[in-house]
């Protein structure tokens, strides 16, 4: 589980983007910190990059495929 130590720099938001679930190898829209909506594995992305591939960590069987959803959206400035 992602960890912080000061709050006053995180929003609690309930943007849509955080809803979503993208493939393995997609393109990430959005910058931060991405978790398996699976297992809670966790990564941290850079705007565009793209979302590691199914070979990224390895699912019990039965669990299905890698969904990578929007943890924490990094915020850049303009
Ligand atoms: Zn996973």
């Amino acid at each position: 589980m992602a960890q912080y130590k000061y709050g006053q720099y995180l929003t609690q938001s309930e943007h849509s983007a955080y809803d979503s679930l993208f493939t393995p190898g997609s393109t990430a829209e959005n910058p931060g910190i991405y978790r398996c909506a699976v297992c809670g594995d966790e990564i941290a992305i850079a705007k565009g990059h793209t979302l590691p591939p199914q070979n990224h960590h390895q699912h019990r069987p039965g669990l299905g495929a890698i969904r990578w959803q929007l943890l924490v959206f990094a915020q850049q400035r303009r």
